[in-house]
């Protein structure tokens, strides 16, 4: 991707290549063909900006966005007047007549949700569009199969409300052999075998790279549109679209036996170049990426070469080794990479304990955000 512009006075740059973002969306929409490739955009397109990539997408040819809230769903129908937005959180108690105002689709997830869809239908005198979100083994938001049954049993909710997809969602899909996916998605069909016949819709990034059988009429990529690796084994068709810098303040030289930083957790064994950061767990970088003696986690990297963060990571400043850098290490005003060339999101969660994923949603509002292509 294009190297970042240095912009005076920024501390922090998140880059995102957009035309990256629109590569990646129609390499999967490629890879899925027949099904449909809609893009998830919840947490404001999962920290990148809403805003700027939403219309992207829409000029790649996405017709189809899913959110998590209500309020988001307002936010995206501001950038595109005609794409579907589906939420998938689901009606929030009184939450119905916000969504039609938007001309949002539910995912409704309970028989309550269901209930209060078709209610306002009915006092608006007709069917409106909505997903019914099942639940086949995740056990974490969705019709129950007994709900399923006694939705079927009656059968009148669905001449009130206007069924547009009929989806699920997968615990294990990140790990290919795992059974648990061929359970759900036998469980998937069973289940919308029970329902009015409607568009499905199972995978999300991992989901979508299981095989054709998984992908119905209608795909739910997030992760893999920004640059991610959602699978442990399978490799998705995606480039890092991400780059996230931070400015060096002080460079400083330090002898054997000074420590480095709160708790004083680092100690050099030699004579060291430290190099401090303007990132912290205030900007996302997770205070469990702090290096103490033994147990090195974060890193960064200088013009492609890694250097290690030693000592606790603060709000506002992590402190790096630079030592082994020598002359062709950073000094004051340079940008160091925090996710980029060489450090995937997929290292840098790892590293902090986590997942990629919830390093990108955690860059803090701080880093100013940089659009490219
Ligand atoms: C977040 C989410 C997705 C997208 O998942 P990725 O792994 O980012 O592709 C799809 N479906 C549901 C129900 C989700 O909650």
């Amino acid at each position: 991707m294009p190297h970042s512009q240095t912009l005076e006075g920024n501390t922090g740059l998140v880059t995102v290549d957009l035309k990256q973002v629109a590569a990646n969306w129609r390499a999967l929409a490629a890879l899925v063909n027949p099904a449909e490739c809609g893009a998830v955009v919840k947490a404001d397109a999962y920290g990148l900006g809403v805003a700027r990539v939403v219309p992207a997408l829409r000029a790649a040819g996405c017709a189809t966005f899913f959110v998590a809230t209500a309020e988001e769903a307002a936010e995206v129908r501001a950038l595109t007047a005609e794409s579907v937005i589906y939420v998938l959180d689901g009606l929030v108690p009184g939450s119905a007549p916000q969504l039609a105002e938007v001309g949002a689709r539910p995912a409704l997830a309970t028989l309550d949700d269901c209930l209060e869809w078709a209610a306002l239908c009915d006092s608006r005198d007709r069917v409106m569009a909505a997903a019914l979100h099942i639940d086949t083994g995740l056990n974490r938001l969705g019709l129950s199969a007994a709900d399923v049954t006694a939705l079927a049993a009656d059968g009148s909710v669905f001449n009130r409300i206007g069924v547009s997809l009929v989806m699920s969602h997968l615990a294990c899909a990140d790990v290919p052999g795992d059974a648990k996916n061929r359970q759900q998605l036998l469980a998937f069909e069973q289940l919308r075998a029970a329902l009015p016949p409607a568009p499905a819709s199972l995978a999300a990034s991992d989901g979508l790279m299981l095989g054709a059988d998984y992908r119905f009429d209608l795909v739910r990529p997030g992760y893999a549109i920004y640059g991610g690796q959602p699978s442990r084994e399978l490799v998705a068709p995606v480039q890092p679209a991400v780059r996230v810098q931070a400015r060096v303040l002080q460079v400083r030289e330090l002898a054997a036996g000074d420590s480095v930083g709160y708790g004083a957790v680092w100690t050099c064994g030699t004579r060291s170049r430290i190099a401090t950061v303007a990132a912290g767990y205030g900007d996302g970088f997770a205070r469990s990426m702090s290096g103490v003696n033994g147990e090195l986690r974060g890193q960064v990297s200088f013009r492609g070469r890694l250097a290690p963060v030693v000592g606790r990571v603060s709000m506002d400043l992590i402190t790096v080794d630079v030592t082994h850098l020598g002359d062709g290490g950073p000094n004051r005003g340079d940008f160091v990479d925090l996710i980029g060339p060489g450090l995937t999101l997929e290292a840098v969660g790892q590293a902090g304990g986590t997942i990629g994923y919830e390093v990108l949603t955690r860059l803090s509002r701080r880093f100013h955000r940089h659009y490219v292509g």
